[in-house]
């Protein structure tokens, strides 16, 4: 008995020992993490036209050279649309993968109003500067080199970990991970996805540093709103024409001010900052949701920026009007469209309606271009969450780790629909201007920062799919 808990102890000790020194040695990756980032960048996949090959051969190739498993997918109808996923397989088959999801694509560049050529990666003061820097090459890299070193210690998860590189994230197109999920959902099905669509900041809320993991987003409901009618001579106007009556109405849509609903994420975002905030300010934000504080302050919340007040409400941009031909001629048609963006849990037909009865008026119609599935908020309080929370906060412990809601959309409202828990985090500490940078101009990511993000994201996968 003695001597076999004493065989234990020292196997116990060996594991111990084993884990210490299969630690990576940061500084060298470092070297290799930086050298492959700016290859990655230095590969331009623009959307439009939105060409991924030559990325996804190159990740394939990375994955061969390090012997991790992996296919590659072509959509027929349009080849230059390609995936790659790639995987360390799980000791235990009865648990759902965790699903790494990168998109391959980025947005176009403007070369002129760069300081830096946005596909040369070059780097500046420990800056590395290109498109995808951020959004999101960085953190496909992250998850990649993960699995790479991971592999290399020769780990075996309990939970296999896939990752997963798409195309058209960008323009949310149907050849990107919708076809993915149309095609092959059983290599997929996952237990959860980590995705874009929240990150670090500094300044965001000032005061404290706040990483905001998205667990819920918006949706977008894009709708035409069209007036049919006579048309006639501008000299003779007559009353109910096509333009007379859409601008009346485009007038009382553009008006009105749509209530303001704190769904559970928004309370729990504005809980955990007010908590850390404290005073008056603290105190208000963290009972935002009680009857009283809700009817004097929230307005007052809402106002703070336009971020904060598309958080709190559903909202309508009047983005196109086209009517009309020449000046002196009513024109018998008139249209424009709305892009709406409503909260997780409002239902497109009912924000419809609720249109209907602020314009009153039959003569003009609504026809949904884009309706959205019912996508719901992801869970907070799981292993995947509270690992990832307990992973920064060791690195930050006067960070504010916080469930979020992005405004935005992002390739995970796809695996939403499917009713997979998903979280967006880049894990990297910036400030506003660095977040400006994504979609802008000199998009830029420090290697530290890098570096940062490449640990939080190892150490999590090792922590989520090791042993319970
Ligand atoms: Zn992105």
């Amino acid at each position: 008995m003695y001597i076999k808990s004493k065989l234990i102890y020292c196997f116990q000790i060996l594991i111990f020992l084993s884990t210490i020194f299969a630690n990576p040695n940061w500084d060298q990756v470092q070297i290799e993490s930086v050298s492959l980032l700016q290859k990655y960048i230095q590969i331009d996949t623009s959307n439009p036209p939105g060409d991924v090959t030559k990325a996804i051969n190159w990740l394939a190739e990375l994955c061969e050279k390090n012997e991790i498993s992996y296919q590659t997918f072509t959509v027929d109808k349009d080849p230059r649309r390609m995936h790659l996923l790639a995987e360390i397989k799980g000791r235990n088959s009865n648990l759902k993968p965790l699903l790494l999801l990168n998109h391959v694509d980025v947005v176009p560049a403007d070369l002129d109003a760069w300081s830096t050529d946005p596909f040369g990666a070059e780097i500046k003061d420990g800056i590395i500067y290109g498109r995808g820097a951020l959004d999101m090459k960085s953190l496909g890299m992250m998850q990649l080199i993960s699995l790479i070193l991971l592999n290399r210690e020769g780990w075996v998860p309990d939970r296999t970990v896939k990752f997963l590189a798409v195309a058209d994230e960008e323009i949310l197109g149907e050849y990107g991970v919708q076809w993915m999920i149309e095609n092959h959902w059983d290599l997929l099905d996952p237990e959860w996805v980590w995705d874009e669509g929240g990150i670090g900041s500094t300044d965001s809320f000032p005061g404290m540093d706040v990483f905001a993991i998205a667990v819920a987003q918006k949706k977008s409901f894009w709708v035409e709103v069209e007036v049919n009618g006579l048309s006639g001579h501008g000299s003779r106007p007559f009353d109910g024409y096509s333009n007379q009556v859409l601008a009346t109405a485009l007038s009382k849509i553009v008006n009105w001010e749509t209530p303001i609903e704190i769904n559970p994420v928004i309370e729990e975002m504005f809980y955990r900052i007010g908590d850390n905030k404290g005073g008056t300010e603290g105190f208000v934000m963290k009972n935002i949701n009680n009857p009283i504080i809700h009817y004097l302050f929230s307005n007052k919340v809402s106002e703070k920026s336009t971020t904060v007040n598309a958080m709190l409400r559903n909202t309508i941009s009047l983005t196109q009007i086209n009517s009309g031909y020449k000046t002196n001629i009513i024109p018998e048609k008139a249209n424009a469209t709305l892009d709406i963006r409503l909260l997780p849990d409002t239902n497109p037909e009912d924000f419809l309606l609720d249109l209907e009865r602020i314009v009153k008026d039959k003569r003009v119609n609504f026809t949904p271009k884009r309706i959205p599935s019912n996508n719901f908020i992801s869970e907070w309080d799981n292993r995947f969450f509270n690992v990832v929370s307990k992973e920064l906060y060791s690195r930050k412990p006067n960070a504010v780790v916080i469930p979020f809601m992005t405004i935005g959309g992002t390739d995970s409202q796809f695996f939403q629909e499917k009713g997979v828990d998903c979280y967006g985090i880049i894990p990297v500490l910036v400030d506003e201007s660095d977040i400006q940078t994504m979609h802008g101009i000199d998009e830029r990511i420090s290697i530290e920062n890098y570096m940062f993000g490449l640990q939080v994201v190892y150490n999590s996968i090792k922590k989520v799919c090791g042993k319970e």
